[in-house]
């Protein structure tokens, strides 16, 4: 066992694989996690949960589990139900249950001048204070509701997608659900079953990804070598416009965008039901007025429940921004993981990326093991590694797409390059491969996007 103690916060996939690599690593550490149990968002109870009794896996079962825990049922797509079930059984088959405290909830993270890291903490016995050499954050990416500012009032019911847990929230209502990302379309499914009217206001396209793609879940096609991102977009465009059509048709706006440069919608159920007239799509909110929405266009509607759709928000709330390297709307982490000044935090789970999976997050947590490793037993290849994080270009994680300027795209990775340039930085962490270092053989670039935010 090490000599040095790490804390993992969170108990979610990316707190259970943090966990699940160190132990691997021998790498003693503690875990705390505010809520009951483990399983991250995927439990419904979770008060941090945003889960909805309707909500399935987006991503195909074998694409996302975690390799040495295939999961136990045949659904390509199974429910949160099948998924907390699937994380407690990981959790106490690799006996890391014991390891968390629950009901612990991390308040504040502060360094002291020997380096060490004193986190303090809410539990059932009160406040508790602990020292560690390093912090593994896991605290989630998809818990803090993000909140546009709209003119005028809405005097009907005003809820996130965070606050929304089923459909018996919508019964009777006119609903309008602002924003069409994957929840948001998952809750027009919903809607059109159990409230009054439902209409979608969108800002931009969206490109819509069937399930199923030749009768097989569409994001296990195509997993041999990826293809360059031009011929990529070329050809899923087209697959896609054979199977789904073109949502313009429905009243989508034409996105002024190429396909997998946002985070595509994995549902097409909710071209079905704009085929069959069960909702609409309506433009961009001009403002509120009373129960009277004014659109863009000039057009306006009425409502009962304004359901905003509108996303998440990174936030570490128990540590100073700065020893997160925060730039804009996310912290510039090397490989989203280490910040730069290799302070003793190491952020897990902190990428958006389409079908990187529990197994993406288990690579993620085998580097960071790799390297706490590398400072007891070899710190002469830790310091090669911060050398080349701190001293040479980072490796491109985007796998040659231009992201939106978007909040949510701040933190995006293109899933193959990213797992590449992760597994090549702990192979060379490892010392067995003479020319893995991280970003080696890689196309280094800044990262490219058409708008940096300020
Ligand atoms: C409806 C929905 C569908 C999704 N579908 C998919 C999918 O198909 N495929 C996929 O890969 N991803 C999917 N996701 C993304 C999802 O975020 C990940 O699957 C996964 O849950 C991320 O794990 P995590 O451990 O990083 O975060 P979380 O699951 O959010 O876990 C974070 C944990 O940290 C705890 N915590 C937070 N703050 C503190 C604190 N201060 N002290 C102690 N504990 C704290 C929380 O209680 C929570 O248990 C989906 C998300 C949603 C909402």
């Amino acid at each position: 066992m090490s000599e040095l103690r790490y804390a993992i916060i969170g108990a979610g996939p990316s707190g259970l694989s943090a966990a699940r690599a160190l132990q691997k690593a021998g790498i003693d550490f503690d875990g705390y996690e505010a809520s009951r149990g483990v399983g991250g968002l995927w439990d419904i109870e979770n008060p941090r949960s945003t889960m909805y009794e309707s909500a399935h896996l987006i991503s195909s079962r074998t694409t996302t589990e975690f390799a040495e825990f295939p999961m136990d049922t045949d659904a390509d797509y199974p429910s949160h139900r099948t998924l907390i079930r699937y994380f407690r059984d990981f959790a106490d088959r690799f006996r890391l249950t014991e390891r968390f405290r629950f009901e612990t909830k991390v308040t504040s993270l502060t360094r002291d001048d020997d380096g060490e890291w004193m986190l303090r903490a809410d539990s059932p016995d009160g406040p508790l204070d602990e020292r560690y050499d390093g912090v593994i954050l896991a605290n989630g990416t998809l818990a803090e509701p993000n909140v546009p500012t709209f003119r005028g009032e809405f005097t009907g019911e005003l809820l996130h997608t965070s606050a929304y847990k089923a459909a018996s929230q919508l019964a009777g209502k006119r609903v309008l659900i602002i924003g069409a990302g994957n929840s948001g379309c998952d809750i027009a499914v919903d809607a059109v079953h159990h409230a009054s009217s439902v209409d979608m206001s969108v800002r931009r396209g969206y490109y819509f990804v069937p399930r199923y793609l030749f009768g097989k879940p569409s994001d296990t096609l195509n997993q041999g070598r990826p293809l360059p991102a031009r011929i990529k977009q070329f050809v899923d465009k087209r697959v896609l416009q054979a199977f789904t059509g073109d949502p313009v048709r429905f009243g989508f706006p034409k996105p002024d965008y190429r396909l997998y440069e946002s985070h595509p919608i994995v549902n097409t159920l909710i071209l079905n039901h704009l085929g069959q007239g069960d909702l609409r799509i309506r433009p961009d909110v001009d403002r509120f007025d009373g129960r009277t929405v004014h659109f863009r266009d000039g057009s306006r509607g009425e409502y009962d429940l304004v359901l905003l759709a509108t996303g998440y928000t990174l936030d570490y709330p128990f540590v100073d921004r700065e020893a997160l390297h925060w730039t804009g709307w996310s912290p510039k982490l090397f490989l989203n993981v280490f910040p730069p000044s290799f302070n003793g935090l190491y952020v897990m789970g902190m990428i958006e990326a389409s079908g990187i999976g529990w197994q993406g997050r288990y690579e993620q947590a085998e580097l960071i093991a790799e390297y706490l490793a590398a400072l007891e037993r070899a710190p002469e290849r830790a310091a090669e590694f911060r050398r080349r994080a701190t001293g040479e270009p980072w490796p491109d994680l985007t796998g040659g797409y231009r992201y939106l300027g978007l909040e949510r795209m701040s933190y995006y990775v293109n899933k193959d390059a990213y797992r590449r340039a992760v597994r090549a930085a702990t192979t060379a962490l490892r010392g067995d491969a003479r020319d893995a270092a991280p970003g080696r053989g890689i196309r280094s670039s800044r990262r490219r996007s058409k708008k940096v935010p300020a």
